[in-house]
């Protein structure tokens, strides 16, 4: 059950804290959940319910573009474990389906497929299922890196372009694409591609997504229809 969300983040936690026991860890096991334990987002994500910190970065952007309400139909794609999802149905969304390759606990009344997007059974079966056109489609995907900087940056983008193109084949006319991008990760490209579908365009940087991360998000309004 999600508490609804109250007041401003704190600030000024004091100390960070400092794990002392991290013989098992790698340092960047060690370093990730250090920054987890100190960062105020995951605290308020912990004491609000909320499966992960990304729920507050689709609370900052529905507040400004008004997405979820009662009678819209929504995607969300790579939703695991699912902190964009509590938000929509918090928000009064029930007509919601997502998919995600990892299994995610249920969120009634979202329908949840364990799934490869990149499936060609995976959009249709989506659809089927969501009974309509979108209203809403929504993009957190990232895939795995395997620490091949241009293989990386190839997988990133063909996410991120396979996702746009869903959201172009299954929008109503005046509906919104949101996804997760990556500066320098073909940003500019997808925005270009994305303008020539709906009227705007906007490049967001939540506040809750972590200054040191390369991620934005697009936020395309007005579908202009196929
Ligand atoms: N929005 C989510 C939330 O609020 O909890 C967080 C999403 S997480 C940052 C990105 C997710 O994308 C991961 O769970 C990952 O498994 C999923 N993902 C990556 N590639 C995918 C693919 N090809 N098909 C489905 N899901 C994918």
């Amino acid at each position: 059950m999600v508490k609804p969300p109250t007041g401003g983040l704190e600030g000024g936690r004091g100390k960070p804290a400092r794990l002392k026991t991290a013989k098992e860890r790698t340092p960047s096991q060690q370093a990730w959940l250090e920054r987890q334990i100190n960062d105020p987002f995951a605290a308020k994500a912990r004491a609000l319910g909320y499966r992960s910190r990304a729920a507050f970065k689709i609370t900052e952007i529905d507040d400004r573009f008004h997405l979820f309400r009662k009678g819209v139909r929504v995607v969300d794609l790579g939703l695991a474990p699912g902190g964009w999802t509590q938000v929509a149905i918090q928000r009064g969304v029930t007509d919601l389906v997502g998919v995600d390759l990892l299994p995610v606990d249920p969120l009634p009344p979202a329908q949840i497929l364990q799934m490869d997007f990149t499936d060609p059974a995976c959009g249709p079966e989506l659809m089927a299922r969501l009974g309509g056109p979108a209203d809403v489609v929504l993009s957190d995907m990232a895939p795995n890196t395997v620490g091949h900087r241009e293989t990386d940056h190839l997988r990133i983008i063909g996410l991120i372009e396979a996702a746009a193109d869903f959201a172009i084949e299954v929008l109503r006319p005046g509906g919104t694409f949101v996804a997760k991008a990556f500066q320098g990760g073909g940003a500019d490209g997808l925005i270009a591609h994305l303008k020539q579908h709906f009227k705007e365009v906007r490049n967001i940087k939540p506040k809750a997504s972590r200054q040191d991360s390369s991620e934005l998000f697009l936020v395309a309004t007005g579908f202009k229809g196929r």
